[in-house]
């Protein structure tokens, strides 16, 4: 497959090169080839990006919701038909084993065209009515959206950005991570053969401070970044200064707690899923797994069973289930916090090391015996690296595992309905997961609270942070007036 793009960026509605950007190499995470190289944005392609941003908002905002819907809906048919290929290009940005890329990225890209495509047509403000006098609220675009993206779902992260955005009809400049930017470009290429506008979606290249360029922009209207809190900081302070309207998708520390009377075979699948799905580079995963004292020996046991028959190897090979991390610096990360965790004194019980190789891989990797102040419990690794930790009770459970300074997702396994739905009420996170986890359907609003961000994407509620209520009032009778 040809993995080097016709040109770094995609601004009104074609490829644009400029090579005095710094050079930006895309490394194959499996190999540690290069397999594509680009250019971050100049100013000059930033003004391109910009000018044709403003440009095409206005055009678009003029369509009925029904006709924007209709192109959105399009590109989503577009991604599904080319979903072979879109998930190839997105094992080589990422590394992420084509069983998973084939199911999770681009269709998950193509189910938030669809549905925010579907309800663009119906995106109303309402009547409100007041005695004789009444009100109507307008619901209007907020203007020029910058994306920002992490690297772990490159597609999917340009999508749930880019369709709410366009759904309510805005333009939006998406910026991917400088270490996975090859797969927005294909974003971008089908909107416009969808029938988008020139300059509806553009995407531009570069490093922090491409994006940092964008957020202090003052011609743009709305930031949403997905990326660490660090970084998540820096940038709701600089939207801060022009008061931008925000979404952070930022990090994760999240729970997953499994009691006595849980299935242990789901609680076990629940549990690798939330870890070791796309490596364990995933923003929700339950790392922190609390697992009550009488289920602990089963639930290790057919953890190490299942562990021992994952397929770690070539991402390409259907079979393959387990890939390399993206990068060497964040396999390097990874395994500085695996030695935190053995210096600590937590019980090693599977993987534990890198995998020799030219590639970035690491064995999937399980601690017992891990207790809440340990550094492996409190600091989000974004890597396959499982924390278990024993407890007694719910009443003991519960503060524990809401004890971290983010929340962005928690989930629990048990037979007990009352309890489990009483464990999540007091669960402080965004999303959360019962018998589950992990899943993230396009239906339900995603995001988190506390250090893991403000505002939500998909569902419904995303429109909120992608549109904004201009309210009327129309008086009936006489204006009365003091003098
Ligand atoms: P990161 O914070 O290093 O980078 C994220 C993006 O921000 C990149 O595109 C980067 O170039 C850009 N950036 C960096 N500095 C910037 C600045 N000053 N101004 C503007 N943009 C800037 O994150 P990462 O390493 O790419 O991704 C991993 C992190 O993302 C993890 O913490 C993970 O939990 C989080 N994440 C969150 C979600 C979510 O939905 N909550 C999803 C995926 C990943």
């Amino acid at each position: 497959m040809q993995t080097q793009p016709q040109a770094s960026h995609f601004v009104d509605g074609q490829y644009l090169e400029d090579t005095a950007g710094d050079l930006i190499e895309v490394i194959y995470p499996a190999t540690g080839e290069i397999i594509a190289k680009v250019h971050a944005a100049t100013p000059a392609v930033i003004e391109a990006a910009i000018a044709s941003g403003l440009r095409a908002q206005k055009e678009w905002a003029a369509l009925s919701g029904t006709e924007r819907g209709r192109v959105l809906r399009r590109a989503a048919d577009i991604i599904r038909d080319r979903n072979h290929d879109l998930s190839v290009l997105e094992t080589y940005d990422t590394g992420k084993p084509y069983s998973e890329t084939i199911c999770a990225d681009a269709t998950s890209a193509a189910d938030a065209l669809e549905y925010f495509g579907g309800l663009a047509g119906s995106l109303t403000g309402e009547h409100v009515q007041m005695g004789e006098n009444w009100g109507y609220t307008i619901r209007e675009p907020l203007g020029l959206c910058v994306g920002i993206g992490a690297w772990n779902y490159p597609t999917q992260i340009a999508c749930w950005k880019g369709a709410p955005a366009l759904a309510c009809g805005n333009a939006m400049i998406f910026k991917p991570s400088e270490t996975t930017p090859l797969s927005a470009l294909k974003v971008a290429e089908i909107l416009v053969e969808a029938g988008a506008p020139a300059g509806l979606f553009n995407v531009v290249q570069g490093m922090g401070a491409v994006g940092a360029s964008l957020v202090t922009d003052p011609r743009v209207a709305k930031v949403s970044l997905t990326g660490s809190v660090g970084t998540g900081r820096k940038v709701y302070a600089a939207a801060a200064e022009s008061i931008k309207h925000v979404t952070m998708e930022l990090g994760g520390k999240s729970p997953l707690v499994i009691f006595d009377d849980a299935d242990v075979e789901a609680a076990v699948g629940g549990a690798i899923l939330g870890n070791f799905y796309s490596t364990g580079q995933v923003c929700s995963n339950g790392t922190r797994v609390f697992v009550q004292k009488g289920i602990k020996e089963a639930f290790l046991k057919r953890l190490s069973e299942r562990l021992a028959t994952a397929v770690i190897g070539d991402p390409m090979d259907e079979a393959t289930n387990f890939g390399p991390m993206v990068s060497k610096r964040q396999r390097d990360i990874v395994l500085s916090y695996i030695e935190k965790g053995k210096a600590e004194g937590a019980r090693l019980v599977a993987g534990g090391s890198a995998i020799e190789g030219n590639g970035f891989y690491i064995q999937p990797t399980v601690f017992a015996d891990v207790t809440d102040d340990m550094t492996i419990a409190r600091e989000e690794i974004f890597g396959p690296v499982m924390s278990v930790l024993d407890f007694d009770t719910e009443e003991e459970v519960i503060p524990r595992a809401n004890d971290t300074e983010m929340g962005l997702s928690a989930g629990v396994f048990t037979r007990d309905l009352t309890r489990a739905h009483r464990v999540i009420s007091q669960f402080e996170a965004g999303s959360c997961f019962i018998n589950s986890y992990n899943d993230a359907p396009v239906e339900l609003p995603f995001g988190g609270s506390g250090l893991s961000g403000v505002g939500r994407e998909n569902s419904k509620a995303a429109i909120n942070y992608y549109s904004q209520l201009k309210s009327v009032f129309v008086r009936m009778g006489e204006v009365e007036s003091p003098f």
